[in-house]
């Protein structure tokens, strides 16, 4: 979604409230259902190779111009479907973005701001791209890991078996090592004050 902001650094408006939705693929494109522009032109590398992104994320937001600051306001859920990391599980998640930067007018021939500063964004001749800082902000916030549960007991590497969902049967095949590991915890007090660091 290109919005033309050019008008709060003209001083025609002072708020732009917004509203559109955008698709999120598996791969790295991303585009923009109410527009014509099938993919945008700045592609991001989604590194998430193993999520899904089924529905549109709607977004929310205004450009406002506020003491001779224009300053983007953002909001979005983004809901996705992935596997637990440890057992595979399919997992249906969302995850709510918030977007608060600084907009800059580029006017194409000279570097106003360090494309290297993070709390500013650019609009180049007075468009600002709304997609590209969500897509930053998914990839800072998206979890490395989702589990189906902080305990998730995982998969038994020597069988396969879900031991969330069954006991496993070759158990007893454990690594000698761990056998030795799991001696020493039967023999180990019940009593949680006794143990020193
Ligand atoms: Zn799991
Ligand atoms: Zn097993």
């Amino acid at each position: 979604m290109m919005l033309d902001v050019s008008s709060l650094f003209s001083g025609l408006a002072t708020s732009i409230p917004f509203s559109f939705s955008m698709r999120l693929s598996a791969t790295s494109e991303f585009s923009d259902s109410e527009s014509d522009y099938p993919v945008l032109a700045q592609v991001m590398p989604l590194t998430f190779s193993d999520v899904v992104f089924h529905e549109p994320v709607q977004v929310n937001g205004t450009v406002v111009s506020e003491g001779g600051y224009v300053l983007l306001t953002e909001d979005a859920a983004v809901t996705y479907e992935t596997g637990c990391a440890r057992c595979l599980a399919p997992i249906r998640g969302s995850l709510a973005l918030h977007v608060e930067k600084a907009v800059a007018e580029d006017h194409g021939e000279t570097e106003l701001v360090d494309k290297e500063n993070d709390d500013y964004i650019q609009a180049k001749g007075g468009i600002l791209d709304l997609g590209e800082p969500l897509m930053e902000e998914l990839m800072q916030e998206f979890p490395s890991r989702v589990l189906c549960r902080e305990d998730c007991a995982g998969i038994c590497p020597g069988c396969g078996v879900n031991l969330n969902l069954a006991v496993c049967s070759c158990k007893k095949a454990l690594d000698p090592r761990f056998a030795v590991l799991s001696s020493l915890l039967e023999t180990m007090p019940d009593d949680e004050e006794g143990t020193e660091a």
